[in-house]
């Protein structure tokens, strides 16, 4: 039986750093809330995808990223980065 407050172990956790830098390259890319159109995001947890599916790059990560925009109907989403641009 799997407790309910173990992480996955293809969940990658950041640190502060690594959140500031993804959220530099999710402002350069100008990347935008696929529900509400926001640009405010808090950083979660990186899923490391490259060992997952064989169309992605080695080094794939996904992000997920909580739009804050307290008036958003869908506010969970993520952004797809190489790992070389943050970790
Ligand atoms: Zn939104």
């Amino acid at each position: 039986m799997i407790a309910t407050n173990t992480r996955r172990p293809e969940i990658t956790m950041l640190t502060e750093g690594q959140k500031s830098r993804i959220l530099n390259e999710v402002r350069r890319k100008a990347g935008t809330c696929p529900a509400c159109g926001g640009r405010e995001f808090i950083v979660g947890d990186a899923l490391y995808l490259g060992f997952l599916y064989v169309s992605e790059n080695l080094d794939a990560y996904m992000i997920a990223l909580t739009c804050t925009n307290p008036g958003c109907p869908a506010p969970r989403t993520g952004t797809r980065l190489p790992g070389s641009q943050f970790l």
